[in-house]
């Protein structure tokens, strides 16, 4: 009996097995499909300036907007495509879209905003990634002060010194850059003194909960006063509730992003915000 039901489960597991691979192979012929037939779009969330109490700029994040299934999120994407080797073109179609959009916007007279993209490992892997962004400029009034590139210590740790030579050399012309998901990785603090860093974004785990949690507050407060030191701007990220916004004014932080400001809009709902009075009122 016991042998049998061995072998339903190994049938089982087979099939199970067969599935996934089956699911995987579709989602990636999908994904092929997607980047030929562009079937991506930015979503744009804003960056909110505590001094100045405005909208600064903002971050492009991509969504794939599939026929069917609707819109998925980078998350289930993005991977797929750094393994097998998409996210070249996808991370391409990214960078002229987001400054495309930034250089619309300048022209409409926003003249101030920044844009803030999002690079992957693979991106820093290709020689030719320097080329693309001087590329996505050409004709456009933005200046590259305008352009922060979002890196994340895993983007770097792959290469460290090829990644690092890139960003220098991106930095000298004039881009900013800045290191995302800050904390969350194994050696933070080492990554500082060694990547060209203009801009922190503290991990948005750090900012949920906080209002009760007295260590998370001191960590946010910590490195809020690492990145003045180190003469850089600081971004917390997945801000949701006033009392956070009021704890990293408190703290000096320099910029916000998160829901309590807006979530991730498409381009024509996201510029609205900018028309909008910003009234930020305790709820
Ligand atoms: P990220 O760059 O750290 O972006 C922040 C993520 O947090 C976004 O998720 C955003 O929608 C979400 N978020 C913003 N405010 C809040 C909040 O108040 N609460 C919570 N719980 N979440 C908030 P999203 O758009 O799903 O993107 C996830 C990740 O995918 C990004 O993390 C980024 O690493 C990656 N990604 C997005 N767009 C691109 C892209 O164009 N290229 C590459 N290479 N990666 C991208
Ligand atoms: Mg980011
Ligand atoms: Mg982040
Ligand atoms: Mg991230």
């Amino acid at each position: 009996e016991a042998k049998g039901k061995g072998k339903n489960q190994y049938h089982h597991f087979t099939t199970i097995l067969m599935e996934k691979m089956e699911q995987q192979l579709w989602f990636e012929k999908e994904l092929e499909i997607a980047t030929l037939n562009h079937q991506f779009k930015l979503y744009y969330q804003p960056k909110y300036d505590l001094k100045e109490e405005t909208i600064v700029g903002y971050e492009a994040l991509i969504r794939w907007m599939h026929p069917e299934k609707g819109i998925i999120p980078p998350n289930d994407f993005i991977p797929l495509s750094e393994e097998n080797g998409l996210i070249i073109v996808i991370g391409k179609w990214v960078i002229y879209e987001a400054i495309s959009q930034l250089n619309q916007w300048h022209l409409k007279g926003y003249t101030s905003l920044t844009i803030s993209i999002n690079l992957s490992a693979k991106q820093f892997a290709d020689v030719k990634l320097i080329e693309t962004i001087q590329d996505a400029m050409i004709g456009k009034v933005i200046r590259p002060e305008h352009v922060e590139l979002e890196v994340t210590e895993t983007t770097a740790l792959q290469d460290l010194d090829f990644a690092t030579n890139i960003l220098k050399d991106l930095r000298e012309q004039g881009y900013k850059i800045s290191l995302d998901d800050f904390g969350t990785g194994y050696s933070s603090l080492n990554y500082l003194n060694v990547l060209p860093i203009d801009i922190i974004k503290i991990d948005k785990a750090f900012i949920a909960d906080s209002i009760y949690n007295k260590s998370k507050q001191q960590v946010i407060k910590t490195i809020i006063q690492l990145a003045h030191v180190n003469k850089m701007d600081v971004v917390a990220e997945g801000v949701e509730a006033y009392e956070e916004m009021e704890l990293l004014r408190t703290e000096k932080c320099d910029m916000i992003q998160g829901y309590y400001i807006s979530k991730p809009l498409p381009p024509n709902e996201a510029i609205e915000l900018m028309n909008k009075a910003f009234e930020i009122v305790e709820c």
